[in-house]
């Protein structure tokens, strides 16, 4: 069901309570590395103020332990907010309480508000009702635009909605449009690359692709496990065994949809200096570990992927953190920059870092910012910060 977006309200003289993902890299001495998080809020925040609202603005940033702590707080990020908005930003040291509300009341249009770290809260997490009851209090209607924090049911992100009317932001938004199309309404042919460590995570993404696409590229840490399932000797790759039987139905329920490798770079460390060599699937030494897919293989994708109209990526080819074992990795990013007229998502996490590090995530349609809420999102689950919104009427 589509959702209302910050588009369906009238926002004059409202306070805006946004939950914004503001959880950015910082180095030792607070200092934010990448504000990338930060920017990509702006339109969402830029526009409820051009309509005349004011903002109340709640992220986490980091694991604090339940508690306040001073590494974690959000005073930091209220400052360098301020001169990205050009504007004054206020900020409060608490989550929730009679200061919070007590500024929350006396906001003007125009004006912005951080609150503290909402994981200082232990609440939080557990989706409290009083706490989210605190919250609503600090806002007149509730604007979720994190949508890497969408498949937690924590208080900011959906108890906060029993107690006022939730929207989607724009970044949200553009979430929904990217994996929702891909998955309700692909143009076709429709081709999902997953990779990445292990199969157990991605097991009821690859169920529910299987219903909807042409084709299923595996690659990755999680190809071996296929390829054991198929009787070849794996040597020392990574491997898991309790999921070689689960492989072995999903081939057989997908064998005309799943493609797996064909060749491999073989090592006989795991190392970023190991001896290494491209070997065919029935072909790896003893005691070597596979690290990325081979060329043929390579070619083989590329083959699958020329005049795809939809893909959706999860997940690297190889151990792209190391530059030996990166070339798959890189070769797919660039096969789907260059692809013509298709509609191209990542779906957030290691795949996203892989395209980022590639210098191609601008020739990418979407890179998704949730690593685990687009995996949920590929998995069919409907997540909890999305469907605690208001529907499209
Ligand atoms: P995931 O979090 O499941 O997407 O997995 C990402 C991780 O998988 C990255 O850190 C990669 O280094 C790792 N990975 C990819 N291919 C392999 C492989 N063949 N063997 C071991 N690890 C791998």
């Amino acid at each position: 069901m589509p959702k209302q977006t910050i588009r369906d309200i009238n926002w004059q003289g409202k306070r805006a309570l946004v939950r914004v993902d503001f959880n950015v890299p910082q180095d030792e001495n607070g200092v934010i590395t990448d504000d990338a998080r930060i920017q990509a809020a702006l339109p969402t925040l830029n526009y409820l103020l051009e309509k005349g609202a004011s903002l109340v603005l709640m992220s986490h940033l980091g694991r604090p332990k339940g508690g306040p702590d001073p590494k974690y707080s959000m005073r930091p990020i209220a400052e360098h907010l301020g001169t990205l908005l050009g504007r004054p930003v206020q900020f409060v040291g608490e989550v929730v309480g009679s200061e919070a509300e007590a500024v929350a009341r006396a906001l003007q249009p125009g004006d912005v508000l951080v609150i503290e770290n909402t994981r200082f809260d232990s609440r939080e997490t557990k989706n409290n009702p009083e706490m989210a009851a605190q919250l609503a209090k600090l806002g007149d209607v509730f604007v979720n635009d994190a949508f890497g924090s969408a498949h937690r049911a924590h208080a900011s992100t959906a108890g906060v909605t029993d107690y006022l009317p939730g929207v989607a932001g724009f970044l949200m938004q553009k979430e929904l449009d990217y994996l929702g199309g891909a998955l309700d309404n692909p143009q076709r042919p429709f081709v999902a690359i997953l990779g990445g460590a292990k199969v157990s995570d991605k097991i009821a993404v690859i169920e529910n692709l299987l219903t909807k696409v042409d084709a299923i590229l595996i690659g990755g840490g999680m190809a071996n496990t296929f390829l054991a399932a198929q009787g070849y000797a794996t040597g020392k790759s990574l491997i898991e065994e309790e999921a070689i039987d689960t492989a072995r139905k999903l081939l057989a329920k997908g064998e005309d949809c799943i493609h797996l490798p064909v060749d491999l770079v073989a090592a006989d460390a795991f190392a970023a200096d190991a001896a290494h060599k491209t070997v065919a699937v029935d072909a790896i030494p003893e005691g070597w570990i596979a690290l990325d897919i081979g060329p043929a293989t390579i070619a083989h994708f590329a083959n699958r992927l020329a005049g795809a109209k939809t893909v959706i990526w999860n997940g690297p080819m190889g151990v792209f953190e190391m530059p030996a074992f990166a070339a798959g990795t890189v070769a797919i990013a660039e096969i789907l920059a260059s692809l013509p007229n298709a509609v191209t998502v990542i779906g957030g996490g290691d795949s996203a870092a892989a395209v980022r590090q590639a210098g191609l995530d601008g020739k990418i349609s979407h890179v998704s910012t949730g690593g685990g809420a687009s995996l949920e999102f590929l998995e069919g689950q409907v997540l909890p910060g999305v469907a605690v919104l208001a529907d499209l009427k």
